[in-house]
């Protein structure tokens, strides 16, 4: 079964609309997920890429926004999205996007705050390997920075 029980519906400081942990959780917690079966559908402002070519609108992640020190991982082989760290109730809920996404179709400017900003977030075709090292990322973004990588490699 789906879940986002454990997620809130707020809306932030930005005025943006974000999820929220509904109560305290340890690390590690599935705090949403979604089925297997959830339908592909086209990049959308909306949708997490989840392969190369596949790309899911599910609840879980609709309202889960960007930060550069995220709170959760969205574990696109489970389909589920992971507290990175204990959180507590009221605790935005966000996640890296290059973490999913290859290329974003509507790229932003992070206004996330931390020290480690990236500023520009276009999806993960824009950064390089060592930076995409510092954060856990999904096994096709794994894939497509090697693809890309051998080719600019002599
Ligand atoms: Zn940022």
């Amino acid at each position: 079964m789906p879940r986002n029980d454990l997620m809130d519906t707020a809306t932030l400081p930005s005025g943006e609309k974000g999820y929220v942990a509904r109560q305290d959780v340890p690390a590690g917690a599935v705090v949403g997920s979604w089925e297997e079966s959830a339908v592909d559908s086209e990049p959308t402002k909306f949708t997490i890429q989840v392969g190369r070519d596949r790309h899911v609108d599910a609840d879980a992640v609709r309202y889960l926004n960007h930060s550069c020190v995220p709170s959760t991982f969205v574990d696109a082989s489970t389909g589920s999205v992971v507290a990175l760290r204990p959180l507590a109730a009221g605790d935005a809920l966000t996640f890296f996007y290059p973490s999913t996404e290859w290329e974003m179709t509507t790229p932003f400017d992070c206004a996330c705050g931390h020290a480690g900003c990236l500023g520009k977030i276009t999806g993960a075709e824009a950064l390089s390997a060592d930076v995409l090292r510092r954060y856990a990322v999904n096994d096709h973004i794994r894939a497509l920075v090697a693809d890309r990588d051998a080719v600019a490699v002599d």
